[in-house]
């Protein structure tokens, strides 16, 4: 089933609740990302969202002690692990595409092949710069940003496709696309910010997922400043539960994104209760948004199952 119809179904009947995970790095189990999933199985998730990764540049000393410049994806295995999801646990999966590290020839054999794994849910997504530039040839086509991809499996669920088929079947896909309720880090302003995010909007997306937040204000804000601009599609809170002291400088520096005083404050003065204080911290702000009826409540689950869990059973009391 599309997202946009688990959100237009649960309207007026109660809060949803979605999960995002990372595949695994490149040469681990399987396994680890589905015993996440298992974990998450008894707290009915109306959808599951799995990140996607370009490859990145490293350097590895060879047995002459110089140093040789490879690239590799650290985390493959995106349509795979979709796939399992969608179809051993009939859950339905959001797939991550990217603009960046793919052609737009990679990205229709990856759509064409997340059709015939039932999969009919994308989020689209430029992608961070990757440190090196995969060279595509002149016979390559590419995507610069989301709303070029959006536009791309627009055209594919008319049945167009990059080459000019005969009766083409149409890929039928519900598009997600990301929002920032503290801006980009590369928009000059909000404001611009949000009127490129109605280019994805009009390009075709269905709903939009919004990076990590900590104030709910932000977030409420940022739907005031979308709806101003004309944008009509549901706007899914995106929560991640803060659980080492080490986070509160990698949160921001990833993710460029503000933590509230308060929050900074009560771990810093209390470092031992840090586990304790973020998922209280959520638990709050999922509270709040639920009150105020968001669309869904989506939770960054990355590699913290367990206290996610703790959280949203007790949302669902
Ligand atoms: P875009 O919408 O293309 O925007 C990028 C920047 O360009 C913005 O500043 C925007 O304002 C600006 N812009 C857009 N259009 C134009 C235009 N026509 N002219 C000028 N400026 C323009 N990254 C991953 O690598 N893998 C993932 O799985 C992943 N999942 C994510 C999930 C969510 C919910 C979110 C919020 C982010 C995720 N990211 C992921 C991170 C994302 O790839 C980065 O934030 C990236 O820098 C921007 O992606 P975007 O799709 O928002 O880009």
């Amino acid at each position: 089933m599309h997202i946009i119809e688990h959100i237009d179904k649960a309207k007026g009947k109660g809060p949803l609740f979605s999960f995002e995970i990372v595949p695994p790095s490149r040469g681990k189990s399987g396994q680890e990302i589905l015993d996440v999933v298992e974990m998450l199985l008894p707290y009915n998730p109306s959808w599951i969202d799995v990140t996607s990764h370009s490859s990145s540049a490293y350097y590895r000393e060879k047995q002459d002690g110089s140093l040789e410049r490879r690239t590799v994806r650290k985390r493959p295995g995106t349509l795979g692990i979709c796939g399992i999801i969608q179809n051993r646990y009939k859950i339905d999966t959001v797939a991550h595409v990217l603009c960046l590290g793919f052609a737009k020839e990679e990205t229709e054999d990856a759509l064409i092949e997340l059709n015939f794994l039932g999969i009919h849910n994308v989020l689209a997504l430029r992608g961070d710069t990757p440190n090196f530039q995969k060279s595509f040839g002149k016979e390559k086509t590419l995507n610069f940003y989301a709303h070029d991809l959006v536009s791309q499996i627009n055209e594919l669920k008319k049945g167009r496709f990059l080459e000019d088929l005969d009766s083409a079947h149409p890929l039928n896909y519900c598009i997600g696309v990301a929002g920032y309720p503290e801006k980009h880090y590369e928009a000059p302003s909000l404001k611009l910010d949000v009127q490129n995010l109605k280019r994805k909007v009009d390009a075709g997306a269905d709903y939009v997922t919004t990076q990590m937040f900590f104030d709910n204000k932000q977030y409420f804000d940022y739907v005031e400043h979308c709806r101003a601009a004309g944008i009509t599609v549901p706007i899914v809170p995106g929560l991640k539960v803060i659980r080492s002291v080490k986070q509160l400088q990698s949160l921001p520096k990833s993710f460029h994104i503000d933590l509230p005083d308060q929050l900074v404050d009560e771990i810093t003065e209390n470092p031992e209760h840090v586990v304790e204080i973020g998922k209280r911290w959520a638990l709050k702000q999922a509270q709040e948004l639920m009150a105020n009826n968001v669309p869904s409540v989506h939770f960054y689950v990355l590699n913290d199952a367990p206290t996610v869990c703790e959280i949203v059973k007790e949302l669902q009391r």
